[in-house]
């Protein structure tokens, strides 16, 4: 009798409890590809799973910012062959609920995720459909791994699809909103401004082609109103933080849009002024993860118009995941940015 293969992986054994553990490597159905695990990036999702939100069920194999190389492709596999660099949209969808008969599958009534309710990245194989797989030729795999983060800005833009020309404010210059900041650049807006409490991040929002990089204080908004006297084009958050999009109508400029992209606490509410909404001709757009955007997110990645290398500021094996986990749950304190977690390493 031969034993079944192994492979290690990260698992959520119980709400706050992560555990390395042997799991069979898993085998690709008809229309399936197995990866070869790469680099998978931790998110804030996945800290909110650790945390029993989300649905999450027990136990839990998370990660859902994927990049690999095909190991093994079931029959019917058409797009790609044992060999191939590769990245993940880890959205699966019904493609026959009310949602997806509108093109809106990432509102899927019966949405799953690899990292989410499937098997996910912080394992050193995953199987997905060969549908959800993306060839990622003329990329590193850790620019692959960011096509997830990114497709949501790409789906963002999609949505806000900035004049040319645009002015734009960003608050929070953690890795999404400095993805945001590049993606509101390669969508035509001129001058990206951004603010963060924490010197490094705005040291790096300069680098990577931010305006200007501001640092919160009472007066930021007389500052802001001496750089754009008329407010900006593009209001948006990578923040969550409920007061911070409060704030975000009043520097908006006339006819411009606020765009809400941080994940704020669920039971959370502002205070907005509808006459102020009426009377200066504002749109609030609100973002919600990706919708058919990986294309866009590698073409912004192929191009150089979206720069991950600074990002990654933490490289660890399946052992530092609740490491990871914790540096999350602390954001600038440990300064990270991306942490990706390579299986490979030990
Ligand atoms: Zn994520
Ligand atoms: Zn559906």
């Amino acid at each position: 009798m031969t034993a079944a293969r192994t492979m290690p992986a990260a698992v959520i054994t119980a709400p706050g409890r992560v555990e390395q553990r042997e799991l069979p490597v898993p085998e690709p159905g008809p229309g399936q590809v197995r990866i070869r695990v790469h680099a998978t990036g931790v998110c804030g999702t996945d800290l909110h799973l650790l945390h029993g939100h989300f649905g999450a069920r027990f136990p839990l194999v998370p990660g859902h910012e994927i990049s690999g190389t095909v190991d093994a492709a079931g029959p019917g596999v058409l797009n790609v062959r044992e060999g191939d660099p590769v990245t993940l949209d880890p959205n699966l969808y019904c493609g026959q609920c009310h949602a997806c008969q509108r093109g809106l599958f990432q509102h899927c009534e019966h949405h799953e995720a690899l990292g989410v309710t499937l098997p996910g990245g912080f394992a050193a194989f995953t199987v997905c459909p060969a549908s959800n797989v993306y060839p990622a030729h003329g990329l590193s795999l850790d620019q692959a791994a960011f096509a997830e983060p990114l497709g949501c800005v790409a789906w963002g833009m999609t949505r806000l699809r900035p004049r040319p020309g645009s002015t734009a404010l960003v608050f929070g210059a953690g890795a999404i909103g400095l993805l945001l900041m590049q993606g509101l650049r390669a969508s035509g807006c001129s001058r990206v401004v951004m603010v963060d409490p924490v010197q490094d991040r705005l040291d790096l929002a300069r680098t990577l082609g931010a305006a200007h990089a501001l640092t919160p204080h009472a007066e930021l908004t007389d500052e802001l109103r001496d750089l754009f006297p008329h407010g900006f084009d593009v209001t948006a958050e990578a923040t969550g933080v409920p007061s911070v999009v409060q704030g975000l109508p009043a520097l908006t400029a006339i006819g411009g849009h606020v765009l809400v992209f941080g994940v704020a606490p669920e039971d959370a509410t502002v205070t907005v002024s509808p006459y102020e909404l009426f009377v200066r001709d504002l749109t609030v757009l609100g973002s919600f993860a990706l919708n058919q955007t990986v294309p866009l997110a590698l073409e912004w990645l192929r191009s150089g118009q979206v720069n991950v290398g600074p990002l990654i500021t933490h490289r660890l094996g399946l052992g530092g995941v609740e490491d990871a986990l914790n540096m999350k749950a602390r954001p600038g304190l440990a300064g990270a940015q991306k942490v990706l977690i390579t299986p490979g390493l030990a």
